[in-house]
């Protein structure tokens, strides 16, 4: 059991993430999986059968019956609480058994802080293990290669305590779902989730912004692939534009030329800088540009054309020429 590892939460992220753990720890251990859709759970057995032993749990309890390590990754707060906090069939529910104390928890959802910190409180309260806030930057392609950004809300082992117990663990799923050289340790508990927000409030800002340039340029009648090396050879240059390309057909790996598919859900727009409005306020910052931004992402979340699509589908939604 000491070797088990959990996977709760098989979604977009969750599923390639898993992946990495499951091919890439010891084939002699098993992996526990969970996800409220037990159909995500048995297309993963079922592909991965060959990388080593895969059980399907019926709850996160008994995830946490049955592995000392256990990663979660979920859209919100609401259904961290649930995983873990679920009075009859969330992780506390195991509570009793003579490894609580060693249980590690790597919680890799986008979140608020204050969920991450209670629902971490609590388990260590508990005597139920160490929790861990670890949210993940890269999308769905980092997180199928293995090379995830992973911003841990703790502070860095020291080379003695990395190799053994629970920071040897938490060393093993961070070397298997990230970049080695993007393990960025951020400090205490819920401060990967602060470094995560401050990314994502800028990432989908200028996400909208990229969206109103390009639209507006091709309206104007410029050339979309022209318009993009212009940006991308000036100060307008960024990441964004340059992997994320809102046009279709300018920039080939970019979802946009690939039927606005994968990538980050449109519906999470609000989510993410909604997370960044409340943190900016928490601390007397007037997050002006968010709250212009939010009140497009809102109706960018219910608009049927959008939903489910990736993100920088604001392109279509703001009447970008396709
Ligand atoms: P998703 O909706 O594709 O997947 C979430 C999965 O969680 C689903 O399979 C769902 O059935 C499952 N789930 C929901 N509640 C559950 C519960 N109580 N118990 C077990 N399983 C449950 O979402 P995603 O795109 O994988 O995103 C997950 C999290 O990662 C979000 O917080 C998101 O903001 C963050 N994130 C997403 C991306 C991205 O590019 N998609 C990148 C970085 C971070």
């Amino acid at each position: 059991m000491e070797q088990n590892i959990g996977f709760i939460g098989l979604g977009a992220m969750g599923y390639p993430m898993a992946k990495n753990i499951r091919t890439k720890m010891s084939r002699q251990s098993n992996l526990w999986v969970y996800d409220v859709q037990r159909e995500v759970c048995e297309r993963f057995a079922q592909e991965f059968k060959d990388s080593g032993p895969i059980s399907i749990a019926n709850s996160a309890k008994e995830v946490a019956q049955n592995a000392l390590t256990i990663a979660t990754i979920v859209p919100t707060g609401h259904h961290v609480r649930q995983v873990y906090l679920g009075e009859l069939s969330g992780v506390t529910a195991a509570k009793g058994l003579p490894h609580d104390k060693e249980r590690l928890y790597l919680e890799c959802s986008t979140i608020d802080m204050a969920t991450a910190r209670d629902v971490g409180q609590k388990l260590e309260g508990m005597g139920m293990g160490r929790y861990v806030d670890c949210p993940v930057s890269g999308g769905v392609p980092a997180a199928h290669s293995g090379t995830l950004s992973m911003l841990v809300g703790a502070s860095k082992p020291t080379p003695g305590e990395a190799e053994r117990g629970v920071s040897k663990r938490l060393q093993d799923l961070l070397l298997w779902m990230g970049d080695a050289k993007k393990h960025f340790y951020c400090g205490d508990l819920g401060s990967g989730l602060a470094a995560k927000i401050c990314n994502n409030y800028l990432s989908c800002t200028i996400l909208l912004a990229n969206a109103e340039a390009m639209a507006t340029g091709v309206k104007l009648g410029l050339d979309p692939k022209i318009l993009y090396q212009v940006i991308a050879n000036s100060t307008g240059q960024n990441f964004m534009c340059d992997h994320v390309c809102p046009v279709p057909g300018v920039v080939p790996h970019a979802p946009s030329s690939n039927g606005y598919k994968l990538g980050f859900k449109a519906q999470m727009l609000s989510k993410d800088v909604g997370l960044g409005i409340e943190a900016a306020n928490s601390v007397n910052i007037k997050p002006s540009i968010g709250e212009a931004a939010i009140a497009v992402f809102d109706q960018v979340g219910k608009d049927e054309r959008c939903i489910d699509h990736d993100a920088s589908v604001v392109y279509r939604f703001l009447g970008g020429p396709e």
